[in-house]
């Protein structure tokens, strides 16, 4: 913030560089919309630049800011990832420029600036030159992660761009914003499996949606939460995977993002409005006796986008279960997460009911039950809903480490889930759906300055600190997450994957 109260970055107004970026944006996108080829190794190293001087030019638009230089690095590497991410070159432009972007108020420390764009989709990181620098020589390993492992968690990279004028340089990455903004969220963490300084600030606390850090975890969630065995065990493989990849390219520092949404808090906050609105907002699905508490709930809710989200985790979960993997895999390709007819949303509202009043039921018996009873997630009476056809027999060979072609189909659905959110329960028994992914990963050991560390460590036992080397940070960070921030559904006292039927 300088003198005049204006924020800036490196001496450019904030305002300026956000619309400048637009417009260049704008551009480069658009030009870069060309015929797909394959990558070259050369492709990595790409680098193109075009200026942008105020009066325009031929090919860019008049505009009322400084003059400057966009430059555009690997271009076609990036074009190759945002296809297989997915992203269209039209909706990517329109995503960034159609609309002003917002400012993300950034709890870290690096003085990074960040923008989200109006549609939510996308975020603009700023990045140092270390950082880009490092980006572009990981491009090669991420390129093979990612056509080796198109399910992973780590940050889909869209495009690294350097916006230059007067002798200022500053660059930035696109990439995927992993918070949904269409669902209520009660808490979000960024976990490292550290407990040095791994707390959130006061004024963090104050936000309206904080970023809480590992040692907040441990407080709310002293037993994690828990998800069924097929969920913890696709979600830690692809963990470990990712962390093996950051590990050859001694990276260190980075974060798991996880948002919680907690769907049964949010159905008790919805319940008091009760029976009348229910009744009028549901007038073709006429009440044919006097509606219980979870009726009311349920019908509150579902009208609501996280309910219709969440069963089309159920569903698919159900889909999985009830064909053979090769079926499923079918029927996978037909984006089925993404539309779910009204008729097995309507079946599945009906299995879900039960489930709902078990929660209910869960929650009012939760001061009985030990607190480290972690043997719930869906409840197994609840007709079908869950069944695991899919034996033990046949998820056991999930973690044995041959990736065949059921792994590979396994890892698919993970991947969905992850954007459609992971379902899990807390201790009270609460519904969740997970939003998770890796971020902060430009970040190398070698890079770094020594002294960090051997400052640190006289401090600080070698285990606390956060400051370590990154085979240890890696296999620290999986440890947490595996034993203390997610746990697996207990096999005994569950029927869940007996098939009771
Ligand atoms: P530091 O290096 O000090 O840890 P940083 O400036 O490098 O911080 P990050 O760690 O990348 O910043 O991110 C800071 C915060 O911004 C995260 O804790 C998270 O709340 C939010 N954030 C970062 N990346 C994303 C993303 N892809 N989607 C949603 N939120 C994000
Ligand atoms: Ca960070
Ligand atoms: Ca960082």
């Amino acid at each position: 913030v300088d003198e005049t109260g204006n924020i800036t970055y490196k001496r450019v107004m904030v305002d300026d560089l956000m619309k400048s970026l637009q417009i260049g944006l704008n551009y480069v996108v658009g030009k870069h919309h060309q015929p797909q080829r394959q990558v070259l190794y050369q492709d990595f190293q790409q680098i193109e630049y075009q200026d942008f001087p105020p009066e325009g030019t031929r090919l860019t638009p008049k505009h009322s800011y400084a003059e400057f230089r966009l430059k555009t690095y690997a271009q076609t590497a990036f074009r190759f990832f945002r296809n297989a991410f997915g992203v269209d070159p039209f909706s990517f432009m329109l995503s960034l420029c159609g609309k002003d972007l917002r400012d993300l108020p950034n709890p870290g420390a690096s003085g990074s600036i960040f923008y989200i764009t109006a549609d939510d989709a996308y975020i603009i990181k700023t990045v140092s030159r270390k950082e880009a620098r490092f980006l572009l020589g990981l491009l090669p390993g991420y390129y093979m992660n990612l056509t080796q492992n198109p399910f992973t968690l780590l940050p889909k990279f869209f495009g690294l761009f350097c916006y230059q004028s007067s002798n200022k340089n500053i660059r930035f990455v696109i990439m995927n914003n992993l918070i949904p903004t269409n669902v209520k969220l009660s808490e979000k963490y960024d976990l490292k499996g550290s407990i040095y300084k791994r707390k959130a600030s006061e004024e963090e606390h104050k936000r309206e949606l904080p970023t809480l850090k590992d040692n907040d975890y441990k407080y709310q969630h002293p037993h994690g939460l828990i998800l069924e065995s097929f969920f913890y065990d696709q979600l830690m493989q692809t963990i470990e995977d990712d962390v093996r990849v950051l590990g050859s390219f001694d990276i260190m520092d980075y974060s798991l993002l996880l948002a919680i949404h907690n769907i049964t808090e949010e159905m008790k906050s919805t319940q008091n409005h009760s029976l009348i609105s229910s009744l009028s907002s549901n007038e073709n699905e006429k009440l044919t006796s006097i509606p219980t508490d979870s009726d009311i709930a349920m019908a509150q809710f579902s009208n609501h986008p996280t309910y219709i989200q969440y069963l089309r985790v159920i569903e698919f979960i159900r889909a999985q279960q009830e064909h053979s993997v090769l079926n499923t895999r079918q029927s996978l390709s037909d984006t089925r997460i993404n539309n779910v007819d009204t008729e097995s949303i309507k079946t599945v509202k009906e299995n879900l009911s039960p489930v709902l009043s078990t929660v209910t039921n869960r929650i009012s018996q939760s001061n009985e039950e030990s607190s480290n009873s972690t043997n719930i997630i869906f409840h197994p009476q609840s007709k079908g809903l869950i069944h695991h056809k899919l034996s033990s027999a046949s998820t056991s060979h999930l973690t044995d480490g041959l990736i065949g072609d059921d792994v590979w189909y396994n890892r698919q659905s993970l991947s969905r889930l992850a954007m459609a959110g992971i379902p899990a329960v807390n201790q009270n028994g609460d519904l969740l759906l997970l939003y998770v992914g890796v971020i902060d990963i430009l970040q190398n050991y070698r890079l770094r300055k020594k002294l960090e560390h051997v400052f640190k460590s006289t401090l600080v036992t070698r285990e606390e600190i956060s400051v370590c080397n990154p085979s240890h940070y890696g296999a620290r960070f999986v440890r947490f997450l595996s034993h203390k921030v997610f746990r697996k559904g207990s096999r005994t006292g569950n029927t869940l994957l007996s098939d009771s039927q």
